[in-house]
C-alpha cells in the first residue's frame, strides 16, 4: 500500500531513504534548509556520491515518485509519515547536538493539519523520542494526533543503497499500536525482518550497533600493536579468529582507525548519555584512546621511516574516511596531512572522488589526476584510504616514478612480501 511520506533533511541519509522508499512506490516529499542541495537535486544533480543514488533519484523523479522541495509546511502537508534526518554533530564535550532535531520537531508541528507520524531516523541518544513527543504537543496547538516512532538508520556509506534497499533488519520503536501496523506496511516490501520494540530501546539499539563495531576495529588494532612488537602477523591471526563462527571476520580490519561521521560521534554521545544515566561507559573510554592512538602511530611510523619530515614530499593515496564515498567528515586523512604539512612536508595527494570536498577542508595541497602524478618525484607514498583503484596498481611504474621506494601503508593494501621483491621499503599495520 502506497504511502505518503515526508524526509526532512536529504544528507546522505534522508536521500537515500528517499529514493528507496520512492523506489518500492511510496510517494515521497524531501525537503532540506539547504537551499543549493535542493537546487542541485532540481537541476539533475546528486550532492553526494554514492553508488547506484544517481540513477535511482532520476528513475524515481521521472516516474513522479520523488520530489523535493525546501518548505517544511509542503513537506507537512503533502506527507502521513515524516522522517527526520537532520544532523545530530556533536558538541565539544561529545554530548550529540539536538538543536537540529528540535527545529525538525517544532517545524513539522506548527504546519500539522491532522494526524501524523513523524519517524526520527537520526541518530539520536536514548530519551530524545520522549523529548520529540514533548515538543510537538508544545507546538501543535490544536493538540492534533500523532505518533513518534524511532527507526534508527543502518546504512553505511559506500554501499548506502544496497543497504537500504535490502537491509539485515529494520528496527521500529513504538508506542503505539497505529504506528507499528502503519510502519510495517511502509516497510513491508524490503522483505527484511522488523523487529519492533519501545522507542528507549530502538534508540538504543543504534548506539550498541555503531559501538560494538568501533569497538571491534578497536580491539583488532589493539592486537595488530601486539603483533608488530611481537613480531607476529595481524593477517594470520585475523585468519585464525575470523574462522570461529563466534567471532567472524567483518570489522577485524587492522588500519588507523575509524573516522567519518558517525562512529566517532556516536560512541562519545553513547559514552556522555550513559555518564548521564548513572553509568561509566570505561570500554567505550578506551575504544576511543585507542583509537586516537591508533593515528598518532601510524604518523609516528612516517616520521621513523622519513627521519626527518620537513621539506620532504610525501604523496597521500585515498583521503574519503573509507572507500566508495566523498564524505571527508573526520575523515583521518585530514590529522595526517595537517601534522606532516606543520613538520614542513609538501603534500600531494589524490583520491577518486573526495577532492572536490577535500579542496575545501586543504591548503596547500597539490591534488593530483591520478596516483602516478602522485608518486611522481615523491620521497614517500601513504596509503590513507583503501580504494580498490589502489589495490590494482602498477607497482613497478610506482617504484620508477618515486624518489625512494617507501610506501607506508594504513590499510595493509598490498601484500609485504611481494613488496619486498618488487624492492620497495614497505611498512603496513601489524605485520
Ligand atoms: P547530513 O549532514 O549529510 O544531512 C543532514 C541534512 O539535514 C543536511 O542536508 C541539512 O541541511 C539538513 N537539515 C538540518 N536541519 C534541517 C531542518 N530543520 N530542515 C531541513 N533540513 C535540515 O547528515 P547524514 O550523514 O545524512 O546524517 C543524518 C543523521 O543520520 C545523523 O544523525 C547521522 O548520525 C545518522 N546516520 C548517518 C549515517 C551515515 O552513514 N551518514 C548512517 C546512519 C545514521
Amino acid at each position: 500500500m502506497s504511502k505518503r511520506v515526508g524526509i526532512i533533511g536529504v544528507g546522505y541519509v534522508g536521500l537515500v531513504t528517499g529514493a528507496c522508499l520512492a523506489e518500492v512506490g511510496h510517494q515521497v516529499y524531501g525537503i532540506d534548509s539547504n537551499t543549493a542541495k535542493i537546487d542541485m537535486l532540481h537541476r539533475g544533480e546528486v550532492p553526494i556520491y554514492e553508488p547506484g543514488l544517481d540513477a535511482l533519484i532520476k528513475k524515481n523523479m521521472a516516474e513522479g515518485r520523488l520530489a523535493f522541495g525546501t518548505d517544511t509546511a509542503e513537506c507537512v502537508k503533502r506527507s502521513d509519515i515524516l522522517f527526520i534526518c537532520v544532523n545530530t554533530p556533536p558538541k565539544e564535550n561529545g554530548q550529540a547536538d539536538l538543536r537540529y532535531v528540535e527545529l525538525a520537531a517544532r517545524s513539522i508541528a506548527q504546519a500539522m493539519d491532522g494526524y501524523r507520524i513523524l519517524v526520527d531516523k537520526s541518530t539520536v541518544p536514548v530519551h530524545t523520542g520522549a523529548k520529540v513527543r514533548e515538543t510537538i504537543k508544545r507546538h501543535n496547538k490544536a493538540g492534533l494526533e500523532f505518533d513518534i516512532v524511532s527507526n534508527p538508520e543502518f546504512l553505511r556509506e559506500g554501499s548506502a543503497v544496497q543497504d537500504a534497499l535490502k537491509p539485515d533488519r529494520i528496527v521500529v520503536g513504538v508506542t503505539s499500536k497505529r504506528a507499528a501496523r502503519i510502519m510495517r506496511e511502509l516497510y513491508e516490501p524490503f522483505g527484511a525482518p522488523i523487529i519492533v520494540t519501545d522507542i528507549e530501546s530502538a534508540e538504543i539499539i543504534k548506539h550498541a550497533c555503531n559501538s560494538f563495531l568501533a569497538m571491534k576495529i578497536s580491539f583488532i588494532n589493539s592486537i595488530a600493536t601486539i603483533c608488530e612488537a611481537a613480531g607476529a602477523n595481524i593477517d594470520k591471526v585475523v585468519e585464525g579468529m575470523a574462522l570461529d563462527a563466534r567471532i567472524g571476520g567483518r570489522f577485524l580490519q587492522a588500519g588507523i582507525g575509524y573516522g567519518g561521521s558517525c562512529f566517532p560521534k556516536d560512541v562519545s554521545a553513547f559514552i556522555h548519555i550513559s555518564q548521564e544515566l548513572g553509568y561509566d561507559f570505561e570500554i567505550l573510554k578506551a575504544v576511543e584512546k585507542v583509537n586516537a592512538a591508533q593515528r598518532t602511530r601510524f604518523i609516528k611510523k612516517i616520521e621513523e621511516t622519513l627521519w626527518v619530515v620537513g621539506d620532504k614530499t610525501i604523496g597521500v593515496l585515498g583521503l574519503a574516511f573509507k572507500p566508495n564515498t566523498d564524505d571527508m567528515r573526520n575523515a583521518p586523512s585530514i590529522d595526517i596531512i595537517q601534522t606532516l604539512q606543520k613538520e614542513g612536508a609538501k603534500v600531494r595527494a589524490y583520491d577518486p572522488v573526495a577532492m572536490p570536498n577535500a579542496r575545501r577542508i586543504f591548503e596547500g595541497v597539490e591534488f593530483c589526476k591520478d596516483p602516478y602524478e602522485v608518486a611522481h618525484g615523491a620521497d614517500a607514498l601513504v596509503i590513507v584510504t583503501e580504494w580498490d583503484e589502489f589495490k590494482a596498481l602498477d607497482l613497478e611504474r610506482v617504484r620508477a616514478l618515486l624518489n625512494q621506494p617507501v610506501i607506508i601503508d594504513g590499510r595493509n593494501v598490498f601484500d609485504p612480501a611481494r613488496m619486498d621483491e618488487l624492492g620497495f621499503i614497505y611498512k603496513s599495520v601489524g605485520r
